[in-house]
């Protein structure tokens, strides 16, 4: 089929018509259970009452105004997201990415405030994914997505994944910030242990550096807490969130303590779009389910849920499933058949997962999940898992 697109994505043979809390719904009328979420986004799954009635209620009054003028809903979603974590401060973006970007530079200026402009240097670790900018692409560091687009940008130096002494040998005079998933997403759900988390941090506090956390997809709720960290007791100096801050509204966030952004000052960064009136009606509605009593309680509990039914699961079909890990309703089912095959079959019973990287097909349902949708995706895995068993089953013999 020929396309207007730019060809940059693999698309499935699939359109969505609507959709209604874990459930997408197919032009065909086909009715498919969604632990994609859309990448994590779609956090308070599709066609959300409160997030419908803050969007057109937003939408009747006022779109975009620009962030020359106050944005009353944007100093309130700021408070709140301040007052449930460990920032003073928060800039909105539409993006990961940019969320990132925001990042990055309130580090390096936070050192170049500091008369030190020569530590802009941040050191990141192998399997990272930060987004798409030329920035982010050079902190992610995947040969893949980096070749041919001309020079790396300068100034991000990688480490193998769990890897102290080459992180030790890493860090030098010009090293600004170390920037972390806590658990990495397209990575393949691979958690960094909580006491690394503190042992980071600590190293941080030593060595002058800052701690910048991204949280895209970790954080707003996925993993039980509002953001990751918050499961190792400790906390970054800068934090960029975005996926799932919008429930599907596209929305990012960079939060920093006062200290952390001491460089930026008027002018120092922008954004035309981000925080907009729209973006911010929506984001506060997000944030009024995700914070609500027993909201995080109840992702944590169906979380364990299906963690245990994924485990019995994988002891049934020890040839199709070698682990199960992540936290919360951020879970990586490591394979031992190719990853895109088993989300192709799991899409022909009508189940969406992600794949991402190390051989995972990643579950992230809606965090409004309910046990009974549970159980219905462990149905539809069991049925994948069984036609591929007895696809091997035939080659064998
Ligand atoms: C998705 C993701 C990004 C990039 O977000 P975009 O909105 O696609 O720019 C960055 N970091 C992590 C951890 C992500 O999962």
């Amino acid at each position: 089929m020929t396309s207007a697109l730019l060809p940059t994505y693999a698309r499935a043979p699939l359109a969505f018509e609507r959709g209604e809390g874990a459930w997408l719904v197919a032009e065909s009328g086909e009715r498919y259970l969604d632990f994609g979420a859309g990448i994590a986004v779609n956090a308070l799954g599709h066609a959300h009452p409160h997030l419908v009635e803050a969007l057109t209620s937003q939408a009747q009054k006022l779109w975009h105004t620009s962030n020359l003028f106050q944005i009353p809903e944007g100093e309130r979603l700021g408070q709140r997201l301040v007052d449930a974590s460990f920032a003073d401060v928060a800039f909105f973006c539409n993006s990961g990415a940019e969320a990132n970007e925001a990042a990055i530079k309130i580090a390096r200026k936070y050192h170049a405030a500091a008369g030190q402009p020569e530590r802009y240097r941040i050191v990141t670790f192998e399997g990272a994914f930060h987004g798409r900018t030329l920035a982010t692409l050079a902190a992610g560091g995947q040969q893949k997505y980096i070749e041919g687009f001309g020079p790396k940008v300068d100034g991000f130096d990688q480490v193998p994944f769990g890897d102290h002494e080459a992180l030790l040998a890493a860090i030098g005079p010009e090293t600004a910030a170390l920037m972390i998933e806590p658990i990495q997403g397209e990575g393949g759900i691979r958690s960094v242990p909580p006491q690394c988390l503190r042992g980071l941090r600590a190293l941080c506090d030593e060595r002058g550096l800052l701690l910048i956390m991204d949280e895209v997809q970790t954080g707003v709720g996925r993993t039980g807490q509002l953001f990751a960290h918050e499961w190792a007791g400790m906390a970054p100096d800068i934090l960029s969130a975005a996926k799932g801050i919008g429930g599907g509204f596209p929305l990012g966030v960079c939060l920093a303590t006062r200290e952390a952004a001491r460089g930026m000052t008027a002018g120092s960064h922008g954004t035309t779009f981000g925080g907009n009136p729209l973006a911010m009606a929506v984001g506060n509605a997000v944030l009024d389910v995700v914070l609500a009593e027993g909201f995080l309680d109840h992702v944590q509990r169906i979380g364990l849920v299906l963690k245990q039914r994924l485990a019995g699961l994988k002891d049934r079909y020890p040839d199709i499933f070698e682990d199960v890990r992540g936290a919360g309703l951020l879970i990586g089912l490591k394979l031992r058949v190719p990853n895109t095959d088993f989300v192709a079959a799991a899409r022909a019973e009508h189940l969406l997962l992600i794949p991402a990287g190390d051989n995972v097909a990643r579950l992230l349902p809606p965090l409004i999940v309910t046990e009974a949708e549970v159980g219905a995706a462990i149905e539809r895995l069991e049925a994948a898992a069984s036609r591929f068993a007895s696809g091997m089953r035939r080659a064998a013999e």
